[in-house]
């Protein structure tokens, strides 16, 4: 297969003094070479222990994967399952180091303050390819930050991190991401932090960078709206489970969930009057998940029977939805 990532039923948990809490529970997705895969949902929804889990960083010693399959695939087509890994083992480290690479939303906390840009390029550089040469190094990180459309370069290469604003920090951090040449790159919220002109900027180079490089992405946001030009498939989260996937233009033409409509109807457009209708209610607290639908208290559309019983996963026009209003849809396609 064409498979960069393929995850089976991922069980991500934390222990806390009140009990185990199921951050991710029995997610299963996968990503094709060169694809990208958006993640949406409300913070605590799971996307980023998702994304912890496939780098195999749940933090220690309270989180912990307790079941499924996250596996990788080499360019050769060997894979390996990380879950039977140490997080410290050579083989995750090497990984980490030269097939997934992963940016965050704030990189002020990810670039070191005290140090220029160019310095932290250079070491990102010096710890997957084999430059050696003082200069050779310092052009290398230039031609970075060129790649990731830096102006001048070779003057902002000297500079430090609170020197350069939002949008080229992050895209300094895409740039260290990238100089292992990563196979999957994982951005969690990577344009929260910037205006909408900049994150709009910072989304198209991701684009550029990923054609280029032929490279899948792993796309996650609370916001569906920044994903419909990168992704090309959708999975929406909500207490830890999936309950909508989908290919990205019939997410938006056609969202079937009621927490998508949700996401969608409380998305800003721009330009557009149309008053926002933010979800009412909030997330449930996952030590005391409802018994039916852990949609139930927020939504529009609840019936008798989604109070006492979980939906299961219904397959409706090439979509997943885990929602009972499509029960009868699946039983007629
Ligand atoms: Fe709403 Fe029922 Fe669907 Fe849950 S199963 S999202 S409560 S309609
Ligand atoms: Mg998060």
């Amino acid at each position: 297969s064409n498979c960069v990532i393929d995850v089976k039923n991922l069980q991500t948990f934390f222990n806390t003094e009140n009990g185990v809490v199921k951050a991710v529970n029995g997610v299963s997705f996968s990503i094709e070479k060169g694809k990208t895969l958006g993640i949406v949902g409300e913070s605590g929804c799971g996307k980023s222990m998702t994304s912890m889990s496939l780098m195999n960083l749940v933090p220690r010693p309270k989180g912990f994967i307790a079941g499924g399959e996250i596996n990788y695939f080499y360019e050769d087509g060997s894979k390996i399952d990380i879950t039977e890994y140490d997080h410290d083992s050579e083989k995750m480290r090497k990984i980490r180091g030269n097939e997934m690479a992963m940016i965050f939303q704030e990189p002020m906390t990810s670039l070191n303050p005290v140090y220029t840009v160019g310095d932290q390029i250079i070491e990102a550089i010096k710890l997957h390819q084999n430059y050696k040469n003082k200069d050779e190094l310092r052009e290398r990180a230039v031609k970075m930050l060129k790649k990731v459309g830096i102006s001048a370069p070779e003057n902002r290469v000297d500079e430090y991190p609170h020197e350069f604003s939002g949008g080229m920090r992050q895209r300094a951090m895409i740039a260290m991401a990238l100089s292992c040449n990563p196979r999957l790159l994982i951005a969690d919220e990577p344009t929260t932090a910037l205006d909408v002109t900049v994150e709009a900027q910072i989304i198209n180079l991701m684009g550029e960078l990923q054609k280029d490089m032929d490279m899948s992405i792993m796309f996650i946001t609370h916001d569906l709206g920044v994903i419909g030009d990168i992704a090309d498939e959708v999975m929406v989260m909500y207490t830890g489970k999936v309950v909508e996937k989908s290919d990205t233009k019939s997410l938006f033409s056609n969202p079937k969930h009621p927490y998508t409509r949700g996401l969608l109807n409380s998305r800003p457009v721009i330009g557009s009057k149309k008053r926002l209708e933010p979800i009412e209610g909030s997330v449930p607290d996952l030590l005391h998940l409802p018994e039916g639908c852990d949609f139930y208290d927020r939504c529009p559309k609840a019936m008798e029977i989604c109070k006492n019983e979980d939906p299961p996963v219904f397959e409706v026009e090439d979509c997943k939805v885990k929602c009972w209003l499509y029960r009868e849809e699946e039983k007629a396609s």
